[in-house]
């Protein structure tokens, strides 16, 4: 958001500025799902709802988990919030209790941190390896545990790195997770961006593990629909009733007309899932080459999402740069380029950089960064 404004100061400037720090497709949203949203505005449904949505909406989404990974929730699992930020501030809200240990793998999406603070946890950071994708295991994850942990948040595709835990190893760290009683958040806001031929997948198709799952799903990213603000919570319904106590005296319902577009993007046809995905696939090709070819620059392979994440270290001790934030801020003002720093993601030898933008924005800004660094 920070990145975004500077950005946003520059152009207002009359500056020309190559953005890749939105987290956010720059895709419209399909239009069967804004006309089910413009439909529902003329048929006058306008009103409250259901806290956790109307029973259609929740009905699509577990219909959906359902057939996408067998996951076999019902209703009475299913909570919409006002988009996956929200249902996992809903959940760290309903079942942190002050002092407990929440592990959070490093590096993470800047929110975990801080809403797992704000509720009272003791923030674990867990430390990925670059040399390994960035990809969580049992036994990083197994140094990290401790009697008051409480949650192990794993997020595959992540957000800043793409990283996507190999199926198998996500079982393992959730069965180790059970054995020591101790729950894990899965967030599967970018579950249907994965790349080279890899299908979705989702731990909550282990109907044995799943006493110890709590999903935080988002419509934002699959559907290219970040204003629309829907997301929701699969889980135990002991979970599902507290975050229902919650909601009904913060929020109350998610947006209805949002509701209708959001049964509509579950319901309707899904060929723009693939489109999208393809566009994001040549996209990501295109940054890593060109990353890659610049000199001392390393970026690990990103099996989802759509961030890169390249180490930029090569960078420091050159034109007073020591870190990723000044980095950063000299990127942008001397090349107009901007991209997040990885202080934000809890590593400091990285930047976050979105492909979510048009080739002809990548292929700018990525000449000018690869120029910007040959000049340091
Ligand atoms: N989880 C991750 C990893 C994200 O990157 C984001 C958004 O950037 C979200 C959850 C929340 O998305 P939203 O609140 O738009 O549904």
């Amino acid at each position: 958001m920070a990145v975004m404004e500077a950005a946003v100061k520059l152009r207002e400037q009359g500056i020309d500025v190559v953005d890749f720090g939105p987290g956010e497709p720059d895709l419209p949203t399909p239009e069967n799902i804004k006309q089910a949203g413009i439909k529902a505005i003329q048929a006058n449904f306008t009103k409250y709802t259901p806290i956790g949505g109307i029973k259609d909406l929740r009905k699509a989404i577990v219909e959906k988990h359902n057939r996408d990974f067998a996951s076999r929730y019902d209703i009475a699992q299913c909570f919409a919030n006002i988009g996956g930020k929200h249902a996992i501030f809903n959940i760290f809200s309903a079942i942190i209790d002050e002092g407990d240990d929440v592990i959070i793998p490093t590096p993470y999406w800047v929110s975990f941190g801080d809403i797992a603070r704000y509720v009272g946890a003791n923030v674990i950071f867990c430390n990925t390896k670059e040399s390994e994708g960035f990809r969580l295991t049992a036994d990083l994850l197994q140094k990290s545990l401790t009697p008051k942990t409480r949650l192990v948040v794993v997020n595959s595709p992540n957000n800043p790195s793409g990283a996507v835990l190999d199926d198998d190893e996500f079982v393992k760290i959730t069965r180790l997770c059970k054995e020591r009683d101790v729950l894990v958040l899965s967030d599967e806001c970018y579950s249907h961006f994965l790349y080279d031929g890899r299908k979705p997948f989702s731990i909550a198709s282990y109907q044995d593990l799943k006493s110890h799952i709590i999903i935080a799903g988002s419509l934002s990213k699959t559907y290219s629909m970040t204003g629309w603000r829907i997301g929701y919570v699969l889980g135990a319904t002991d979970l599902i009733d507290a975050i229902s106590k919650l909601q009904s005296h913060s929020t109350s319902n998610p947006v209805s007309i949002a509701q209708k577009a959001a049964i509509e993007a579950l319901t309707g046809p899904q060929s723009s899932v693939g489109e999208m995905l393809e566009i994001y696939a040549k996209r990501r090709k295109f940054v890593l080459d060109r990353l890659r070819a610049i000199p001392g620059v390393k970026c690990a392979e990103p099996g989802g999402a759509f961030y890169a994440y390249p180490n930029i270290s090569v960078a420091f001790g050159k034109s007073g740069i020591k870190n990723s934030l000044d980095f950063s801020a000299k990127l942008l003002d001397k090349a107009h380029v901007a991209v997040t720093p990885g202080e934000a993601f809890g590593t400091s030898d990285h930047v976050r950089m979105s492909y979510a933008a048009s080739m002809e924005q990548l292929e700018k800004g990525l000449n000018r960064m690869a120029e910007f660094m040959a000049a340091l």
